[in-house]
């Protein structure tokens, strides 16, 4: 008896078990910061709650149609609406979280064999998302100096006649990088010129901290692109909803219909109360949002001032997300406390063993190097996280 070849090759979701780990160490009553997760530290907006408070007393509790709700599906096109997309409701499919939805956007489009283009560095599920649905991950290398962003030239090179899609997720996870309308033209051209789908994850798409910088979803720039794009977004993020499980897909009618027929045969609707607390999201105050935003600002020029303040570290200003990605290459080829640090996982080994810090290293990102601190958390953690990853440098170096 063996499991599917498909099975045997998935990992865990690193972030997420490097989280778990963190929190263990806490319950056992260990001091440990947790940069790991990019799960906000905030409670969900009152009026979000009160909205599924509202819907359990009057037993909102039922099935729903598979695709969601139509007035949640309504309220999302409406939105959508805002950054120049024009969807019908029936374009919308409600799923559980963002990463259901990617899931469902490429067992929509994807055959066995079918090569899904990934720029490096990445958010880590989406290569064990493409390997689920028996697609090939094709990583591309990104620039440093190019700020993290693909080139067409790369493109260019990664395609071969089995290129089925192509991810880009912008603001990126875990770089913080945001992608102009110039760029994204760009790449639309090619998707468009090559016959390709384009999977747009914009789950950050509220947080962009630069003033100058707007974003631009790559689907809105032209019906032939917006015809082969699959927008993805969420509420985990921007309304601090990671919990209750709500995200999306918008496609054109076809692909939507497909994705809602794999659903209602897997996980049907989602949560009904969850819908409506999304609902209430979208139409209801964004008071509380709008403050995330801001403190979520606060904390990345304070994380991203201390790290460059550190000797041997550097990092790029995020312009969105909320990650700092954190050149850790100075500090390989030495041995600190028993441990020869050979890459950025011997690095966040030894952060996390002796100094209570939890970061992700880059390899989860198809990187080398680097590690990801996540600043979705308390000042109070920010803080002590900085001043203890400064003591683990000044201390061994
Ligand atoms: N896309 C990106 C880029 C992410 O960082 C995450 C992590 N939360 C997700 C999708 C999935 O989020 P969720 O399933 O909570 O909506
Ligand atoms: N996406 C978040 C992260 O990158 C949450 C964890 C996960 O969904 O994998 O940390």
């Amino acid at each position: 008896m063996k499991l599917s070849d498909m099975a045997l090759k998935i990992r865990p979701s690193s972030t997420l078990s490097l989280s778990a780990e963190a929190n263990r160490r806490r319950d056992e009553g260990i001091d440990v910061i947790n940069f790991s997760a990019g799960e906000p530290d905030f409670n969900t907006p009152e009026n979000i709650k009160e909205a599924a408070i509202k819907a359990v007393n009057d037993n909102f509790t039922k099935y729903t149609p598979y695709a969601g709700i139509y007035e949640l599906r309504a309220a999302v096109a409406d939105e959508l609406k805002k950054e120049g997309l024009e969807y019908e409701p029936e374009d919308i499919v409600i799923s559980n979280g963002s990463k259901h939805a990617l899931k469902n956007a490429f067992s929509a489009i994807t055959d066995p064999g079918d090569e899904v283009i990934i720029p490096a560095p990445y958010w880590n599920s989406y290569a064990d998302i493409v390997n689920m649905v028996y697609g090939v991950p094709v990583i591309v290398q990104t620039k440093k100096e190019n700020l993290f962003k693909v080139s067409v030239d790369q493109l260019e090179e990664a395609y071969t006649p089995n290129t089925k899609a192509l991810i880009i997720n912008s603001p990126n996870n875990p770089t913080g990088t945001v992608y102009s309308k110039g760029e994204l033209e760009k790449i639309a051209d090619f998707a468009v010129r090559k016959d390709i789908y384009v999977i747009s994850d914009e789950i950050y798409r509220r947080l962009i901290y630069s003033r100058k910088l707007r974003h631009t979803s790559i689907a809105s720039l032209g019906d032939d692109i917006k015809e082969r794009t699959i927008v993805i977004d969420g509420f985990s993020k921007s309304f601090s909803m990671t919990g209750w499980r709500v995200g999306y897909t918008a496609s054109n009618r076809e692909i939507a219909d497909a994705i809602a027929n794999i659903q209602s045969n897997s996980t049907s609707n989602i949560n009904s109360i969850a819908q409506m607390a999304a609902l209430e999201a979208l139409k209801g105050d964004k008071g509380e949002v709008e403050l995330m935003l801001k403190e979520f600002q606060h904390r990345r020029d304070f994380i991203a001032q201390r790290i460059s303040d550190i000797p041997l570290l550097s990092s790029i200003l995020p312009k969105g997300a909320f990650y700092l990605f954190v050149d850790v290459s100075k500090l390989l080829g030495k041995e600190v406390k028993g441990v020869m640090l050979n890459n950025s996982s011997d690095v966040a080994k030894v952060l996390l063993d002796s100094y209570n810090v939890a970061v992700v290293p880059s390899d989860a990102f198809g990187v080398s190097n680097y590690i990801r601190i996540s600043y979705a958390t308390s000042m109070r953690d920010i803080v002590e996280g900085a001043n203890r990853i400064e003591k683990f440098v000044k201390q061994n170096f």
